[in-house]
């Protein structure tokens, strides 16, 4: 049973908002932001007016991904946060304001609390899609932030190993109980491309994601590879539709499906 305060989203706050998309992921380290951050970048190359909302409380890392660790969010009235915009996209991250060594400690209601004046205190402007990344794992902040944000549908990225995957389904029964459509599964890491004899090895497991999105009625968005490009890009704050054609079709692709 459920015991947490349910209050009804202030829709007023986001009316210039289209779409928030929450990216999620059972366990951390499976690539959920660099997931989102790729992700906004391939929809906002599709001519979408994109923010993103770092909301990993556990370790913030959209600003490392966007080129923009030293960044400091400015204030017109102190009252409101301005993005820090890069590439055209509107970053807002919980670590622009807050050491990570501080934020690992909070109880769940103070995140949750710091979550939500985050995304309501930033001057979005007008955005066709605000993706927030958010902690990984299905706890009371994850569902405190899935009961409040209105969000249109959330994305789960999951890597092939069992227990990533049972951790991810934990993600969609999360989502179902509170209503919100998974849009799709993303599995990543999903197999390593040998850059010798192009044999695709899947060293992880084979299987685990298509067959959980079956299990579930969910579509599975895209396979990407374990790609020395897409760490590089993702830890040198590079874009990664000028770092890796390859890799940038791949996000191209998940954004057209879940642009649609
Ligand atoms: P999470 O948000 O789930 O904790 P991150 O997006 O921070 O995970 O990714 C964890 C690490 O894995 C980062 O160093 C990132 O660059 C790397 N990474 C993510 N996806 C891939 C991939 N497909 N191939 C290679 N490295 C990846």
């Amino acid at each position: 049973k459920l015991t947490i305060d349910v209050k009804l989203p202030d829709v007023h706050k986001y009316k210039a908002v289209k779409h928030i998309l929450l990216v999620a992921s059972g366990k951390g380290g499976v690539g959920k932001s660099t997931t989102a951050a790729f992700l906004a970048q391939a929809l906002s190359a599709e001519g979408g007016r994109v923010g993103i909302l770092d909301a990993d409380i556990y370790g913030p890392s959209i600003p490392t991904i966007f080129g923009v660790r030293d960044a400091k969010p400015t204030s017109k009235d102190n009252k409101t946060l301005n993005p820090i915009i890069k590439d055209e996209i509107s970053i807002q991250s919980i670590g622009f304001l807050v050491p990570a060594e501080n934020a690992t400690v909070w109880r769940g209601p103070m995140a949750s609390q710091a979550l939500n004046q985050l995304l309501n205190e930033t001057e979005w402007g007008e955005l066709d899609y605000l993706i927030v990344d958010m902690p990984p794992g299905t706890g009371d902040i994850q569902l405190t932030m899935t009961q409040k944000v209105p969000a249109s549908g959330a994305l789960i990225v999951t890597t092939p190993q069992d227990l990533a995957l049972a951790d991810a389904q934990k993600g969609i029964a999360m989502f179902n109980q509170v209503n919100l459509p998974t849009l799709g599964l993303i599995e990543n890491m999903s197999h390593f491309l040998c850059g010798h004899c192009g044999e695709k090895n899947h060293i992880f497991g084979q299987h685990g994601g298509a067959d959980l999105a079956s299990r579930h009625g969910v579509p599975l968005i895209a396979e990407v590879p374990l790609d020395i490009n897409i760490r590089e890009t993702s830890e040198q704050g590079e874009n990664i539709l000028t770092a890796s054609t390859e890799q940038a079709a791949n996000y191209v692709a998940c954004a057209q499906l879940v642009g649609s």
